[in-house]
């Protein structure tokens, strides 16, 4: 899980000897499976899938773990993972701090590679694991900058504790809201177009893949993301949550629409266009039927209080736009 490579029926003896060579080829180094030691699939290096880099990115975060956390050389807690593309080849979703590339687009149409950062991941190690939460997305080149600003939580606000604990109890909304500075695109300078590994301005390409991402049904991920979304939703409605299960509920709505929208090749750039394009092409077609339409629907939560009511109902409505939206992805699979 951490593409580590075990060399087993070693003669005791001839430990000292295997060491020797292992060292010759850079192999000792010290943080073997500790925080330093950063998993990365090959992204843009060799995989036509990737869309930015993630080797470059993860020798850079060791570079600034070893000079400003050296702590971490040893630390086993925080297990950090890099994927070049949402395959997940390189595991991102499953780690403690988790980075997967992507681009992003400037209002003068300029592409910069992109990394959205997930938190809170984790194989727990007795069968269980948990999926990282998607948190926010930056440039990469402020990859290390966004460490940074969370080592630096958890040094303070989680000392002596896992990192999955501190992350369960401080929640998604308060990493969201120190790392959205991170977000803003309006001052990239032109090192932000220059992807990390490299020294040529950015292009996005991407080809017919070699790994076993090229299997992957997308729609059908976004709609398995959409149920997460919903039972989310459901728990933090348990918890009496309700602004955290509003979140839940209009996340995975929108993410339903954009699963159908994606299947039809539309855009799905930003949640306005998911949502006027979704009413466009399925609700006013007469393709999916939805009274007063999807924009009404899915934005009920801008004119309503938080409530208990609310919540539910908002909750059910989400449920209900997911079944539909299956349902007539399967009544499409059926006719092709
Ligand atoms: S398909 Fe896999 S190996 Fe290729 S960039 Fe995406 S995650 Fe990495």
């Amino acid at each position: 899980m951490r593409q580590n490579i075990l060399i087993p029926y070693i003669k005791e003896e001839l430990i000292p000897f295997f060491y020797q060579k292992l060292e010759k080829l850079g192999f000792v180094e010290a943080g073997y499976n500790k925080a330093l030691d950063i998993t990365a699939c090959p992204g843009t290096d060799t995989c036509n899938l990737g869309i930015a880099s993630s080797t470059g990115i993860a020798e850079e975060l060791e570079r600034l773990i070893k000079a400003e956390y050296p702590q971490y050389i040893s630390n086993p807690d925080v297990v950090i993972k890099i994927s070049g593309c949402m395959n997940a080849c390189g595991q991102h979703n499953m780690a403690n701090i988790g980075f997967q590339g992507m681009s992003i687009r400037t209002k003068d149409k300029l592409v910069a590679p992109a990394l959205q950062v997930l938190l809170g991941g984790g194989n727990d190690g007795n069968g269980n694991g948990r999926f990282a939460d998607k948190v926010v997305k930056i440039p990469s080149k402020r990859g290390p900058e966004a460490l940074r600003l969370i080592l630096n939580d958890f040094e303070t606000n989680g000392k002596g504790k896992p990192f999955a604990d501190y992350y369960a109890e401080k929640g998604e909304h308060y990493f969201y809201d120190f790392l959205k500075p991170l977000t803003d695109i309006e001052d990239l300078t032109q090192e932000d177009f220059i992807d990390w590994g490299t020294i040529e301005k950015y292009k996005k390409e991407i080809g017919i893949g070699e790994c076993a991402g090229v299997v992957i049904d997308l729609i059908a991920t976004l709609l398995l993301e959409s149920q997460e979304k919903i039972q989310n939703a459901q728990e933090t409605f348990n918890e009496g949550k309700w602004a955290a299960s509003i979140y839940h509920s209009y996340s995975s709505m929108v993410n339903s629409a954009k699963a159908l929208l994606t299947a039809e090749k539309t855009k799905v750039n930003t949640h306005s266009s998911i949502i006027k394009d979704f009413d466009e092409k399925f609700v006013a077609a007469g393709r999916i039927a939805i009274a007063g339409g999807f924009e009404d629907l899915v934005l009920q939560l801008n004119k309503n209080e938080p409530t208990e009511d609310f919540t539910k109902s908002y909750l059910e409505d989400a449920k209900a736009l997911l079944q539909k939206v299956e349902s007539f992805r399967k009544m499409e699979l059926a006719e092709v």
